[in-house]
């Protein structure tokens, strides 16, 4: 189902209209379908200015059976001429840059964002819950690529997590949505705010 409005960028002060890009960390409909929106019965992309970026991996996955669409159909449709790639290692903006994170789907992404000595990563759905930083072997049903991989990929993030001034962003992480990491004894913990 397609968002009808944007009513949280509208609480930040944004315009759809000025957003430049848009980067998709994978193509599951609870992170693409704010990006069409309905209007006057239409349905039309919600930032009509904006560059759509994904791994080329995570579109072309539907173009294998038997991957569903259905949930995102609309979406897809409205982005097919716009989409572009953006592949592991490429910088979207200075100081952002791609990186290969497979598991959760085939072509999953996340963004390492650098200012100075201070690094955030926004992981997409590396993590579902903050139990899995102590437990990455832990998966679940919607880790829907290669859930082995999935446990590879939290394993290498972890590390990367645990390295100096650097924030997770893992929206679908209650109550530790922006998470500081360290490692622990027997592995890996989330510090206590
Ligand atoms: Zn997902």
């Amino acid at each position: 189902m397609p968002v009808s409005s944007s009513p949280n960028l509208e609480r930040a002060g944004l315009d759809p209209a000025n957003i430049d890009i848009v980067f998709f960390t994978h193509m599951h409909s609870d992170h693409v379908n704010g990006a069409v929106r309905e209007v006057n019965g239409e349905l039309v992309l919600t930032f009509p200015n904006a560059r759509y970026l994904v791994r080329s991996a995570e579109w072309h996955r539907f173009d294998n059976q038997p991957e569903s669409r259905a949930s995102v159909a609309d979406a897809l449709n409205l982005l097919e001429h716009r989409i572009e790639f953006a592949e592991e290692g490429e910088y979207i903006v200075p100081g952002v840059r791609v990186l290969a994170t497979p598991g959760h789907t085939a072509g999953h992404a996340s963004l390492l964002v650098t200012a100075g000595e201070e690094r955030v990563i926004i992981l997409g759905d590396i993590f579902h819950s903050a139990v899995q930083i102590e437990h990455p072997e832990w998966t679940n049903s919607l880790d829907s690529g290669d859930p082995e991989q999935a446990k590879v990929t939290r394993r290498q993030m972890l590390q990367e997590l645990a390295r100096p001034s650097t924030t997770g962003v893992a929206t679908h992480v209650a109550n530790s949505v922006f998470m500081k990491v360290e490692a622990a004894h027997s592995g890996f913990r989330l510090l206590e705010r």
